[in-house]
């Protein structure tokens, strides 16, 4: 709250999710925000699990008008909000939430549109038909199986480390498509026109170890983890020879700007932000 003749204090957005120091979300949205004229101030939150609904709350109750949330409380923060739009109703997970003005918390998920806005708008794929291969069955993966499945793709395989959690996935997702699941041993040939890396694996600097005959000269090979220099996916499909490789920071920002339009009323242009991130990686 401010006093008389001060300036008004800047609205207060932020991360939530454990861990969040390599984020480049407050770089990305402090640029809309620049961008776009928003007087806004984006911070990052490292909640536990254990921690995450009473701290949530917290940051509501004391100002915060919207959050995104990240691994590991996507399908968390889907049971504390009171509606939640179709597609993260159908993702089951959240990652944007949104204060409403009678107080009430609106749930979203933007990670299919950031996808698919860099899939198709960015890198100038053709979905329609292809073969794509999606590694892991989390949050994230969660809430990009039906937009993929929208572009009606040939097949889609989810294939994870605990095989159930993607056969479970596949049976909530049938109804959309050709949708099957495998455990990362059996993932089976012939090359896939897309593979997607939805694990957190990178990030403790790890990859599964995947058969051979699933990456061919036209495969294009996309990790939905960033940061600076080849990931460990990224690494795997460079040994293979594969078509092209892209990190998520495309789908990342995109994904910002979704969630900074459902914020802010306003939908701002990512090309700046994505030429400003390419000088740090
Ligand atoms: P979750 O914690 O919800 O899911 C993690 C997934 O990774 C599970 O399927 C898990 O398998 C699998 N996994 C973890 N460690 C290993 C390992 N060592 N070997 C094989 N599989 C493993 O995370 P999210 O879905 O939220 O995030 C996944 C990734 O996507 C992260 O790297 C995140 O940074 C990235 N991401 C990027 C976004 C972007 O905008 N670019 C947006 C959202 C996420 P199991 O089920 O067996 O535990």
């Amino acid at each position: 709250m401010s006093g008389a003749g001060e300036a008004p204090s800047p609205a207060l957005y932020g991360l939530v999710g454990h861990p969040v120091a390599h984020s480049w979300s407050p770089f990305i949205h402090g640029m809309f925000a620049k961008a776009t004229g928003q007087h806004l101030v984006y911070r990052l939150f490292d909640v536990t699990a254990e921690d995450f609904e009473r701290e949530t709350r917290r940051l509501i109750a004391s100002g915060a008008r919207g959050l995104n949330v990240t691994l590991p409380h996507k399908q968390a923060a889907a049971l504390l909000v009171q509606e939640m739009t179709a597609r993260a109703a159908r993702a089951g997970a959240v990652n944007t939430l949104v204060l409403r003005a009678d107080s009430t918390l609106l749930g979203d998920n933007t990670d299919g549109v950031g996808l698919l806005d860099d899939l198709e708008r960015n890198l100038g794929l053709e979905l329609g038909d292809r073969r794509i291969l999606i590694l892991g069955a989390g949050g994230a993966v969660r809430g990009v199986i039906a937009p993929l499945l929208e572009r009606k793709p040939g097949q889609l395989v989810i294939a994870n480390r605990t095989p159930q959690r993607a056969t479970d996935l596949a049976a909530e997702f049938a109804d959309l498509g050709p949708i099957g699941a495998c455990s990362i041993e059996r993932i089976a040939g012939p090359p896939y026109d897309l593979i997607i890396n939805g694990t957190s694996a990178g990030l403790h600097g790890e990859m599964p170890e995947m058969p051979p005959g699933l990456v061919g000269a036209e495969t294009v090979c996309y990790d939905m983890a960033y940061g600076r220099g080849h990931t460990p996916f990224t690494l795997w499909a460079k040994s293979l020879h594969c078509h092209r490789i892209k990190k998520g920071w495309g789908m990342l920002v995109e994904q910002a700007a979704a969630a900074f339009a459902l914020w802010r009323g306003i939908r701002p242009d990512t090309a700046p932000v994505l030429r400003a991130l390419a000088k740090h990686r």
